[in-house]
């Protein structure tokens, strides 16, 4: 199975996961109809779901299954201020190159600058790199005056900095401990690109894990490695597909000692998913600094005050969609020109988790597809396939990645039984409708792609 889609992998192209998102309502383009904005995208019925799901299993892994690791939601807009103690107003920049002849605008660490220009092909038309800082800023209030400048935010991190003394003080964490947040960030990137990958508006899913400086190796060690596992264990992405890189010293953000990316197999080749940031004490120093109110944390058994150092997890929840996108897409050749199009996704990330339908319309079986559907939906994110063309529903249903399809047929009036038929194997069982539920709930925990 895994060598067979390993093979397939490889024609995994972006324009195939462009058209199957907007052909079966996963991602549209923002703002079509007047021909489409840039740098934003907007996710369809299956896409916010899929959505959802990828930030419900990341929350649940953080805030459930930590005991030292709270949420937090903080505002898109902050007090300005934040955003110099924070360094960006200063270093959040991408050196921006222009092409004197075509006006094309590069970032300078993305192409060769000895090169011809990547977009007209002229040579020596490459202007010198300046710096360009990526935040959007906006104002707050009817005027519009320097005074009324504001930021949309280019990270969630700074919510949580700003907040950590709140924390502390209204619950019963104590070093070490984190604080988790997902929410939207905004960055005027100079060029947006490759789909959902890299665009102006996203959205993170961030972690901010406070420790004892002298800590800082253990901890660093333990996220690193507890992420990478977190992508194959809980999400289901092949292993093969995962790797590290860590940052060079030229490479490390501004506020970063330590830093290593997770970078995914996307169509486009190794990019990064997520960063483990090692951000020593720099932020609450900072803002300890700028606000001049102290960020101190007093250890109460050991008599010691310090300004926790931090290990961040910043993980792109859009960016991950595209991640599940890439690593589920499988074209399969079933026989002679029959190739089915199925998406493997983990069933905890699958946006419909149960098709039901009828083998035929009429006689009365319909109806009882319909009162299955509905008794299921309690438990599940459910479907009807009302149209009685099951080889077609099968299809569809595995295009849009439902690991368990449901059919009601003329024996299910006799015994209450239906056929249950799995995505992956297409093989089918025949099953209680008494004992469906649990059923359906254990093959999910149990899931291995290709059961
Ligand atoms: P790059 O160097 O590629 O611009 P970065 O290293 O600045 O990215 P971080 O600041 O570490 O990125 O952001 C953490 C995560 O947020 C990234 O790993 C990525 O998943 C996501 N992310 C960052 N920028 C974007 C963007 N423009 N569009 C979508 N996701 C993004």
């Amino acid at each position: 199975m895994s060598e067979k889609s390993d093979a397939v992998k490889a024609n995994v192209t972006l324009e195939k996961l462009v058209s199957l998102s907007r052909r079966r309502g996963f991602v549209f383009q923002s703002s079509e109809i007047y021909g489409g904005q840039s740098g934003a995208w907007d996710y369809g019925p299956l896409g916010v779901e899929l959505k959802k799901n990828i930030q419900q299993v990341w929350w649940k892994e953080m805030t459930q299954m930590h005991d030292n690791i709270v949420g937090l939601d903080a505002a898109i807009l902050m007090h300005p201020k934040v955003w110099s103690a924070s360094g960006h107003v200063e270093n959040f920049t991408d050196p921006l190159v222009e092409c004197k002849k075509c006006k094309g605008r590069f970032r300078a660490d993305h192409i060769d600058l000895k090169g011809p220009c990547p977009t007209c092909g002229s040579r020596d038309t490459l202007g010198e790199p300046r710096k360009f800082n990526l935040m959007f800023t906006t104002h707050i209030g009817p005027v519009e005056e320097t005074s009324s400048l504001i930021y949309l935010r280019p990270e969630t991190a700074q919510g949580i900095f700003v907040n950590f003394k709140n924390v502390v003080a209204s619950s019963r964490v104590k070093v070490p401990f984190g604080i988790a947040q997902v929410g939207k960030a905004f960055r005027n990137e100079i060029v947006t690109k490759a789909f959902i990958f890299r665009t102006a508006e996203f959205e993170q899913m961030e972690m901010q894990f406070f420790i004892n400086p002298k800590e800082e190796p253990k901890w660093f060690e333990y996220w690193k490695q507890s992420r990478i596992d977190y992508y194959s264990n809980k999400l289901g992405i092949a292993p093969e597909h995962l790797r590290f890189h860590q940052h060079g010293k030229d490479e490390l953000a501004h506020y970063a000692i330590n830093a290593f990316d997770i970078e995914f197999l996307f169509p486009m080749g190794w990019q990064e998913l997520e960063g483990i940031h090692s951000r020593s004490d720099y932020d609450l120093r900072r803002h300890q600094e700028f606000s001049g109110d102290k960020q101190e944390y007093l250890d109460q058994e050991a008599q010691e005050r310090f300004i926790p150092y931090v290990i961040e997890t910043s993980a792109g929840l859009t960016r991950s969609v595209l991640m599940v996108l890439t690593d589920a897409y499988e074209e399969e050749t079933l026989g002679e020109g029959d190739v089915r199009t199925v998406m493997h996704f983990h069933p905890n990330l699958a946006p419909v988790k149960v098709a039901v339908m009828p083998v035929v319309k009429k006689d009365g079986l319909l109806e009882l597809a319909q009162e299955l559907e509905k008794s299921l939906r309690d438990d599940f994110t459910t479907m009807l396939e009302p149209t009685g063309n099951i080889g077609k529903n099968y299809r569809r249903q595995d295009e849009i990645g439902t690991p368990y399809c449901v059919t009601v047929d003329y024996q299910t009036k006799d015994d209450q039984t239906v056929t249950i038929r799995y995505r992956d194997s297409m093989k089918q069982e025949r099953i209680k409708i008494s004992e469906l539920s649990n059923f359906i709930r254990n093959n999910i925990r149990n899931y291995r792609r290709g059961q």
